[in-house]
């Protein structure tokens, strides 16, 4: 019986319903701008799930390759994923501050700045008896990682200061914490995020409106 009660316990639960823990489409503007995809790598779902997409090396460096940012076998190390997801949440915090029209946070102007100056030195000339002359990175999978994240850098910076930067939005429907460009009055990044809000928005007028 005691499983029986859990079970219904779930059931009842408004939440309960979408507890999948699927990845959302991309939100609007993430396919335009890379830094909005960025920001929305760290997904939170309904239930207490959380998907981070740059959670370890290995799909760090997928994510990094959907994005056309990192050949498809480049090997990275946790130091590196690190250091993305580091520059994803200065990112985040920008864009929540442009977003509600706040002072820029001096952290996050900085950790854009680091990356954007950091872009990799030219590939240089070497010579050796097998290739003969070439040009090869001094650290190629540094540099990969640098490239990347000046990339990234750049694009937040392009976004924040463009015309798409009043349209820039955080999703309104909790647990949700992406970040899309807003197309007339809708508060979600997705049909999901909006069916959740509704159907929280509805609970919440039952609730008020039931006899004590
Ligand atoms: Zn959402």
């Amino acid at each position: 019986m005691v499983e029986r009660d859990a079970y219904h316990e779930d059931v009842d639960d408004t939440a309960g319903s979408d507890l999948d823990t699927d990845v959302l489409p991309p939100a609007p503007g993430a396919e335009q701008y890379i830094a909005l995809a960025l920001a929305n790598t760290a997904i939170a779902l309904p239930g207490g799930h959380f998907v981070d997409l740059l959670g370890t090396p290995g799909t760090a460096a997928d994510w990094l390759a959907e994005q056309g940012l990192a050949p498809p076998d480049a090997g990275l190390r946790e130091m590196c994923a690190a250091q993305v997801r580091s520059l994803r949440e200065q990112v985040r915090v920008l864009l929540a501050s442009r977003s509600c029209s706040d002072p820029a946070p001096q952290s996050a102007l900085n950790a854009v700045n680091d990356a954007l100056s950091k872009a990799p030195t030219a590939e240089l000339l070497r010579w050796d008896p097998i290739q003969g002359l070439h040009r090869t990175a001094p650290h190629p999978i540094t540099q990969i990682v640098e490239h990347a994240l000046a990339v990234l850098a750049a694009n937040a910076a392009d976004l924040v200061t463009g015309p798409d930067a009043e349209r820039l939005t955080a999703c309104g429907s909790a647990p949700c914490t992406r970040f899309f460009l807003r197309n007339g009055r809708r508060q979600w990044c997705s049909v999901r995020c909006g069916d959740r809000a509704r159907a929280a928005r509805a609970y919440a007028r039952r609730s008020q409106h039931e006899p004590v």
